[in-house]
């Protein structure tokens, strides 16, 4: 999909369904559960970094011109010295990441499950897979999924001086913005190795950071039946999981999800995204 369509279709959408045609099914199944979650998720994590449910009209979008929108500076956040790993236990809630990509061999698949299951995840982007698989990050926007900034090229960050790390997540939040429509409000330290400059950059630009309860393990291709049991052993409410659709072969991840994601909706779990702030 073109970007231009892809901004047209958001303008239609807010502009309500109802201007819609047959084209526009998936935007209307969006909008409405776009309400939903924004009604519901006043909080999604328990504690200070909890804020006000958006109103349903300020889901994610906002006027786009052709030229994309102005670089407003973002607001700055309290520097935190730990990672968020968990969100509000409230409403039986869970949370799926899935971090490294977007990829081409695997990302769809995913994109493909979770649709099934009309349920929405965070992707933890790298800048320069984001450049080439522009249409698969215009594809989680569509779907109502949520973007966090995973750096550029994945480096750790614990070696890196503060400028280098800076141009790691300004580019990034810049190639997220070009392609997502809005600049990113979460980031994941590459290998979960974070250090003080990583977190006060991020406050500085308005991302919060987000780690994760259970590691599904799935980066050392353990086989699908370990990852699911993994999963679905760690499963509680407030948990948020760890995957990866991208850095290495991730089928088994692709399969697991097949299996997991109907048992954890079986349990009565409501898998859901953050929604910080407009
Ligand atoms: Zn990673």
């Amino acid at each position: 999909m073109q970007k231009d369509q892809l901004f047209t279709r958001r303008r239609l959408l807010l502009a309500g369904g109802a201007a819609l045609g047959a084209a526009g099914t998936a935007g209307i199944v969006l909008a409405g559960s776009a309400a939903e979650t924004a009604g519901g998720a006043a909080a999604p994590a328990a504690g200070p970094q909890a804020r006000p449910a958006l109103k349903s009209s300020a889901f994610r979008l906002q006027p786009l011109t052709g030229y994309g929108p102005p670089r407003t500076a973002p607001r700055k956040l309290k520097v935190r010295t730990e990672p968020i790993t968990e969100i509000s236990r409230s409403g039986r809630r869970m949370m799926l990441t899935f971090d490294d990509g977007p990829n081409p061999n695997y990302t769809p698949h995913i994109l493909d499950t979770l649709a099934k299951y009309d349920v929405r995840a965070m992707f933890f982007l790298c800048g320069e897979c984001i450049v080439v698989n522009r249409e698969l990050v215009a594809r989680m926007a569509e779907a109502g999924h949520v973007v966090g900034n995973h750096t550029w090229t994945h480096p750790l960050l614990t070696t890196l001086n503060r400028r280098a790390i800076r141009d790691e997540m300004t580019s990034t939040s810049d190639a997220i913005e070009d392609t997502y429509g809005e600049r990113p409000q979460w980031f994941r330290a590459p290998y979960g190795a974070w250090n003080r400059a990583a977190f006060q950059l991020g406050a500085e630009m308005g991302m919060e950071p987000m780690a994760w309860t259970v590691d599904s393990t799935d980066w050392t291709e353990p086989g699908t039946r370990t990852i699911v049991d993994t999963i679905e052993n760690g499963a509680a409410p407030g948990v948020v999981i760890l995957s990866h659709d991208a850095g290495g072969d991730r089928s088994q991840s692709v399969k697991a999800l097949r299996e997991y994601l109907p048992y954890l909706l079986d349990n009565g779990y409501r898998l859901t995204v953050p929604r910080r702030r407009t």
